[in-house]
């Protein structure tokens, strides 16, 4: 019986214009699914992916957990024959597919096109000087030493938070059963929460061991120029979780025990805030350099890769900031560095679901289908 196939010309403009390369160069050799270190033999690719774009395939193309199982380690595209540069596809596939589950889809639009950065840095700061004018500080520092609890009471801030959290976490949860229907319609499965599957892809999620089996199945001796890949998104991810240890160290030392902020610089919860600090600013560092250095090796950048490392980098820079300002006393500078920092935090955390910190919630969605469904159907 003929299948009937509903292809979809918009979405493969829309992916060149993410990063992909012309397309009609693959002549669908099979080598980049072969030399992939962590494709599969009942889910292999990327070479399925580049025919379906090719062919307009959309629902099916977004309805894999391939898109998110590749961890961007560029071997493809270094022995791809016809520099086709299947990696970047992978790349641009990801990035739309955050904008299509997104919940709610305004969301994914917003965060996706630069137009709306204005705006996504107005909502949080709007908040905060509404705040600062509800407390009457908005024309008066206080007097004293720094404290930064003096000018924005921490309660202040955890109700904003929690309040835009529970949204944000609704709107990610919202995301990733999106993307599990998907992948339930179009690879088979009964779609059953995968429970077995949870504890085994979170520990391979904890030591990336992804990233590492990328690193130590090289097909050959081709440099990918992403060698770096591994310790530095090992770096930024831990050091991330040293930064929201750290954060959620203090909430309790200020609840369960009434510790007072500051915390001086000694305090064991400082120490691992500014070595997590450093660790993300170091990493990134070496992903900025890279992705400029090695564009067209690699693959160009886009505007949510870069939107992404700017942001990450810029929130941990303004805490630092915050911190030597606070210990020289300038209050005219701490106070207003410490509300550009919150502003940072709010971009960085609030929309997670839609920006590419939300692989956080995809590539674990994607993983954990992997780990519990039965072998994909189509998968050829
Ligand atoms: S992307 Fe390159 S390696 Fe992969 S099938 Fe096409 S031509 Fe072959
Ligand atoms: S970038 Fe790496 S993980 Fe992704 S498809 Fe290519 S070889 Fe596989």
């Amino acid at each position: 019986m003929p299948a009937l196939v509903s292809a979809d010309l918009g979405f493969k403009r829309e992916i060149l214009g993410r990063g992909a390369p012309d397309l009609t160069a693959c002549y669908q050799c099979g080598t980049c699914s072969v030399v992939c270190p962590i494709s599969t033999a009942d889910n292999p690719f990327p070479r399925k992916e580049m025919i379906w774009v090719q062919w307009g395939l959309k629902e099916r193309a977004l309805g894999n957990s391939s898109i998110w199982l590749c961890h961007q380690c560029a071997t493809c595209t270094a022995y791809c024959p016809r520099d086709a540069k299947p990696a970047s596809l992978m790349a641009a596939l990801r990035d739309y597919s955050i904008q299509h589950f997104a919940v709610p889809a305004f969301m994914g639009r917003a965060v996706s096109d630069p137009r709306f950065l204005p705006l996504l840095f107005a909502v949080p700061a709007l908040i905060f000087l509404a705040l600062l004018a509800s407390l009457g500080h908005l024309g008066r520092l206080p007097e004293g030493p720094v404290v930064f609890s003096k000018f924005l009471p921490i309660i202040h801030i955890e109700i904003v938070f929690m309040a835009a959290m529970t949204l944000s976490g609704l709107g990610a949860l919202a995301g990733g059963v999106r993307y599990w229907r998907a992948m339930t319609l179009h690879m088979g499965g009964d779609g059953r929460a995968p429970t077995q599957a949870l504890v085994p892809t979170v520990l391979g999620i904890l030591r990336h061991r992804k990233f590492a089996e990328c690193r130590s199945r090289p097909a050959g001796t081709r440099q990918t120029f992403k060698e770096h890949l591994h310790p530095t998104h090992l770096a930024v991810f831990w050091g991330f979780l040293g930064l929201v240890a750290t954060t959620t160290s203090v909430g309790i030392g200020i609840y369960a025990f009434g510790y007072l902020t500051p915390w001086p610089l000694w305090h064991p919860v400082k120490i691992l805030g500014n070595a997590s600090g450093v660790a993300v600013v170091g990493a990134l560092l070496v992903f900025g350099y890279r992705r400029v250095a090695d564009a067209e090796r690699a693959g160009k950048s886009t505007y949510s890769d870069w939107l992404f490392l700017v942001v990450l980098g810029s929130t941990t820079l303004t805490g630092f900031l915050c911190q030597i300002l606070r210990l020289a006393d300038a209050r005219g500078a701490a106070y207003p560095m410490y509300v550009v920092h919150l502003v940072f935090v709010f971009v960085l955390l609030v929309y997670i679901p839609y920006s590419k910190f939300s692989h956080l919630v995809y590539r674990t969605t994607a993983m954990l289908y992997a780990a519990s469904a039965p072998p994909a159907n189509g998968a050829s």
